[in-house]
């Protein structure tokens, strides 16, 4: 077994803080990889604070992983030692399902592992990247370019595929009207990608003081989301909404900004269901609908994209020690746009 240092929150009301666990020994098709850095995300306070239900302790949060590959086994191919790699929200799935085989992993019909809080095949439970190093079976290991600064690369491996993915899906295309709701890690992606692809892109805002990043991250027009007028002012004008909201608030509003045929794709996921009234789906035949991160596949395509486009994350790097202010600043919609950790100093 491989010992290997970590972050783990203890219990759903616990502070994140310093833990020592183990790694199992690399299989014939597994690789070691030294992380660097690793991305925070929403998704890392939902379940170390137990907001999704079914939380597992001690939990190593971080799905956004990215580091030099130190060790492979025998079989891997097309990685090598000294090659850059990471890891997203999936270490492991049945491979055998539809989906699976459709290379859509995240909807394994046996239910796709997670990189963290989660039990892999073998019953053993999965920790995360806020630790020193992981390993990983081949088949769910993403080749990183070295073009591109590492740590902004990280946040690619979540938030990236997660917006990239509906954009794709929904086919998002030049001079199409979207609306990006929440301009936190994945909003901030949403909106370059969807700037990349053509898009004549809106954020929808809580924040007026992030105005000007929006309009320099890609956005062309700005809304607060406090001002009531906003929503009159914006009915019927959108092909296509991504909401990244991480907090419950009101779908009719932004369901209202649709366009005849449009559709408003759901990624945040608040712990508290929000009702939908049927009139804002039933006139101009609006479409609600969600999607989960991509499949390894789509991730690989995303971060090739991104490489070629130099599309990076905006982040801020922080040592470990400073987790717990992140999160308390993430909760308060503070960030800008994504926290990183420097593994390093762990
Ligand atoms: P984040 O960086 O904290 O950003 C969330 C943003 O939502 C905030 O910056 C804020 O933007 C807005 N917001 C927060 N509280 C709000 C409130 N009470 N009312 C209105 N707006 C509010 O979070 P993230 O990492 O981007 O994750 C966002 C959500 O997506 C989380 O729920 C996460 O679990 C989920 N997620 C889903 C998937 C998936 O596969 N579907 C993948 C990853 C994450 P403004 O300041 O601009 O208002
Ligand atoms: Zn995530």
């Amino acid at each position: 077994m491989l010992p290997t240092k970590g972050y783990a929150a203890k219990s759903a009301s616990s502070v994140l803080a310093p833990f020592q666990f183990e790694r199992r020994d690399l299989r014939d098709d597994d690789i070691l990889i030294e992380i660097d850095y690793c991305g925070v995300c929403h998704s890392d306070i939902h379940q170390a604070r137990d907001e999704w239900g079914g939380s597992i302790y001690p939990m190593v949060p971080g799905h956004e992983i990215v580091g030099p590959i130190t060790k492979v086994g025998k079989s891997v191919k097309g990685f090598k030692v000294g090659d850059l790699a990471g890891v997203g929200c999936i270490v492991n799935s049945c491979r055998e399902c539809h989906n699976c085989e459709e290379g859509e992993e995240q909807f394994c019909e046996k239910g796709m592992v997670g990189t963290y809080n989660s039990r892999d095949r073998d019953n053993s439970i999965t920790y995360g990247g806020y630790s020193s190093q992981i390993v990983v079976d081949q088949k769910y290991a993403l080749k990183i370019s070295p073009k591109l600064p590492l740590e902004k690369v990280a946040p690619l491996l979540c938030a990236g595929i997660t917006t990239y993915s509906p954009l794709k899906h929904w086919k998002v295309k030049k001079g199409d009207s979207v609306g990006i709701v929440g301009l936190g890690g994945l909003g901030h992606m949403g909106v370059k990608l969807a700037a990349s692809m053509g898009a004549e892109v809106t954020v929808f805002s809580t924040s007026k003081s992030k105005e000007k990043d929006a309009l320099r991250l890609g956005a062309n027009h700005f809304a607060v989301t406090t001002d009531p007028t906003t929503f009159e002012k914006l009915q019927g004008k959108f092909d296509f909404i991504l909401d990244s909201v991480s907090a419950p608030h009101d779908l009719n509003l932004y369901l209202g900004c649709l366009k005849t045929n449009g559709a408003m794709v759901i990624v945040g996921v608040p712990p508290a269901a929000a009702p939908v009234n049927a009139f804002s789906l039933i006139m101009n035949r609006r479409q609600l609908a969600g999607s989960l991160i991509g499949g390894i596949r789509e991730t690989q395509e995303m971060l090739d994209y991104c490489a070629d486009k130099n599309i990076t994350s905006d982040v801020e790097v922080i040592p470990i020690k400073d987790i717990n202010t992140a999160y308390e600043r993430m909760v308060k919609g503070d960030v800008r746009y994504r926290f990183v950790i420097d593994m390093k100093t762990l």
